[in-house]
């Protein structure tokens, strides 16, 4: 987004008294495109990406306390114990890269835990906005997917491919970075069941509990550039919509 832009946007809500800040929850199974349409909003839209599944493969890789208590979890396809993941989400949304608001990837995904989003967001950023974004993929779609994710290796890039309908240039090798493409631990056929069914499970009350606050957005990704420009005319619609009351 160019400067003009930011600062354009900038002045439209300030004239409105209070700088609006927006939370965007992406909602969806594993391999719904969460990560990869959370990276390119939060670039487009200038705000930080957090990915709760990151953090975590990150504390994992470097060994820490978090990181151990949370290992058999993850690697089974089993959710995170709420309490854990609540405490490390808030930690993260007291940082300063978050001041202007963040895009939620895989955070809030029980029903706790998006309770927990909303008392945090109402004492601690008065002038937040929560918003959801869902994306809805048939499961088998999904499994063909995740089965076949590959991803950068390299942190501060982690591109994602697929073998099937997004390879590489060069085998192993990330286009953009050239560093090396690895598969998720996590990405093998028994364990995306299992994290499915953990999903639809969960995903009812979710999806209920931003419904109730008109807060919704549910798509289905076919094209991620299309799915992109989908959601961000939502987001103006809703910006509007709060602007005039
Ligand atoms: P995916 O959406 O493909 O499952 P993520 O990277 O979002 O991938 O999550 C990977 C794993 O991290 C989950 O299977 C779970 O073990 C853990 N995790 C991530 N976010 C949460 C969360 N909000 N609550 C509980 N566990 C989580
Ligand atoms: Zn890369």
């Amino acid at each position: 987004m160019s400067i003009e832009i930011k600062i354009y946007n900038k002045i439209k809500l300030m004239r409105l008294g209070v700088v609006i800040t927006m939370y965007i929850v992406m909602l969806g199974a594993p391999g719904t495109g969460k990560g990869t349409i959370g990276k390119i909003l939060s670039q487009d839209l200038d705000l930080t990406h957090i990915s709760t599944g990151d953090i975590f493969r990150d504390q994992i890789s470097r060994e820490t306390e978090l990181g151990k208590k949370i290992k058999s979890y993850m690697e089974s396809g089993a959710l995170v114990p709420d309490d854990v993941v609540i405490e490390t989400v808030k930690t993260r949304l007291l940082e300063k890269d978050v001041e202007n608001g963040a895009i939620l990837d895989g955070f809030p995904r029980t029903a706790m835990q998006a309770e927990a989003l909303k008392n945090f967001l109402k004492e601690n950023k008065p002038n937040a906005k929560r918003v959801a974004i869902e994306l809805d993929v048939p499961d088998d779609e999904i499994i063909r997917r995740v089965v076949n994710r590959l991803i950068c290796s390299n942190k501060s890039c982690g591109a994602i491919y697929n073998k099937e309908t997004k390879p590489p240039k060069k085998e192993g090798i990330c286009d953009i970075c050239g560093g090396e493409l690895k598969k998720r631990d996590d990405d093998n056929r028994e364990t995306v069941t299992k994290r499915l069914a953990i999903y639809r499970q969960n995903s009812k009350d979710l999806v209920d509990f931003y419904r109730k606050n008109n807060a919704l957005y549910t798509i289905y990704p076919k094209d991620v550039d299309v799915a992109v420009k989908d959601i961000k005319k939502f987001l103006e619609e809703y910006k509007k919509g709060i602007s005039q009351g």
